[in-house]
């Protein structure tokens, strides 16, 4: 174990939360060790600030509970402590040990055996151990440093500061067999190069090709929530070309990725879908997963309305139906709740009814709760090279009319602050001005 004096790292006290500090104070004034872990300890040694602080220990999860009221024992698959300081969470988790009866040096904590299923995948993980188990573990050498606040040291025991010199992407461990215990670490592999700005390990990326089919055994529900991650958190569109690169994609959204690689107008879409996402995450306003959805998915969308078109089904009935069928198969790989699939429907079906550009209709449409995201829609189709019949400029026009500017506007989904939003003020609407009476 590599031990990093504080004179040879840029990480202060100062960047820590109060909280964070507080609950490593109280653990080892309990004779517990307690590290500062994972993604804060990566982050600040960036220079950025970390969004949350993890903590690491050799307390077992009933005795960090005792030591803090508030505090609650949460999680099957790992069971960690969340810890309420405030106003902050703070999240201790336990020293995860070894498997498959490899012995712990930490035997009189051993509190059962992990499962893994047949393929070797994790199944639970609960078996407690010291500081270089929990290290190697973990998924990334860069998500591996341990930071103590009693004596200022990093503590690396897989090379993760070299890594983080290089910018290297890298798995700790053989990176085929760390893969087939939890295939979403690929995924997060991806995320982590867009996010850092790194790039991946050869070795490491030379498994996921091996690897990738391994992400159709996992949960429907655990890949929404990778979704989530992979693409709210304001790096989407770099990340959306790791998953492309890396042939991943296919394992979330198999259909656009079949449809997206031949058609460069629906690649554009997405893009620039991703791109203002991005954009307004760091403008500090909220976002919605179904506007993404909505990008992500409309190409195959499109297509199959189209057929049935063909087959004589009348515009809106052929959308109508295509949103349906599309969900229902999209929702056997990717478990996208109906709080997100229902508002990127009607997003869907918007579209018709702003195409037809009917200017008697088009006052209450202008009042639809669904304008302002269908509105934002169209003109990206438009800036993807899609043929609409040019309306865009007619929405945008139309609703600069001094008549339209008091009309009370718009609840759109890109607004609302369900999950993957609620990052800041609520945005207003662009072209309404205050009105006096
Ligand atoms: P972010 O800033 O995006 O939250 P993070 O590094 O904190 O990044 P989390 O998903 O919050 O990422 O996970 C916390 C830590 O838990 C990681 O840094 C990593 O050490 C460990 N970890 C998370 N998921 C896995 C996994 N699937 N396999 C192994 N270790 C994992
Ligand atoms: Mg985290």
């Amino acid at each position: 174990m590599k031990v990093i004096p504080r004179d040879q790292h840029c990480i202060s006290r100062k960047n820590i939360s109060d909280g964070a500090l507080k609950v490593m104070s109280r653990l080892r004034q309990a004779d517990h060790e307690a590290y500062l872990v994972g993604g804060a300890v990566r982050d600040l040694l960036l220079g950025g600030h970390p969004k949350d602080f993890d903590i690491a220990t050799d307390a077992t999860p009933e005795e960090v509970h005792a030591l803090f009221r508030g505090s609650r024992i949460i999680g099957r698959r790992f069971r960690i402590v969340h810890v309420r300081m405030g106003r902050e969470i703070i999240e201790v988790t336990t020293f995860r040990g070894h498997h498959d009866g490899e012995p712990s040096t930490r035997a009189s904590k051993v509190k059962g055996p992990s499962h893994r299923s047949e393929q070797g995948l994790l199944l639970r993980d609960n078996v407690f151990g010291t500081l270089e188990e929990d290290a190697v573990r973990r998924d990334l050498t860069v998500n591996a440093l341990y930071y103590d606040a009693a004596n200022f040291a990093v503590y690396d025991h897989v090379h993760g500061m070299q890594d983080m010199e290089r910018r290297s992407v890298c798995i700790i461990g053989d990176p085929d067999e760390r893969f087939r215990e939890d295939p979403v670490r690929m995924l997060r592999v991806a995320r982590f190069a867009a996010k850092l700005e790194f790039d991946i390990d050869e070795d490491t990326a030379a498994a996921i090709p091996r690897c990738a089919h391994l992400l159709r055994e996992i949960p429907s529900a655990r890949l929404f929530d990778e979704f989530l991650k992979l693409f709210m958190s304001g790096y989407a569109e770099r990340t959306f070309d790791e998953l492309l690169e890396h042939n991943l994609l296919a394992y979330l959204f198999p259909d656009s990725d079949y449809e997206l690689r031949r058609n460069s107008v629906a690649m554009a879409l997405v893009r620039a879908a991703m791109r203002s996402t991005d954009i307004r995450i760091q403008a500090g306003k909220t976002v919605t997963p179904a506007f993404l959805l909505a990008a992500l998915l409309w190409p195959v969308t499109e297509r199959l309305a189209e057929q049935l078109r063909e087959r004589g089904d009348a515009p809106v009935a052929a959308m109508h139906s295509a949103g349906q069928q599309i969900v229902a198969g999209a929702v056997t790989t990717i478990a996208i709740p109906r709080r997100f699939s229902l508002p990127m429907r009607e997003i869907w079906e918007f579209q018709l009814r702003l195409q037809r550009g009917d200017s008697r209709k088009a006052r209450e449409l202008l009042q639809n709760r669904r304008f302002r995201a269908a509105y934002d829609f169209l003109l990206l189709r438009e800036e993807a090279g899609e043929e609409t019949g040019d309306v865009g400029g007619f929405w945008t026009e139309f609703q600069e009319r001094p008549e339209n500017q008091n009309l009370p506007m718009i609840d759109s989904p890109s607004d609302s602050a369900e999950d993957g939003g609620g990052r800041g003020r609520r945005r207003r609407p662009r072209k309404r001005r205050p009105t006096s009476p």
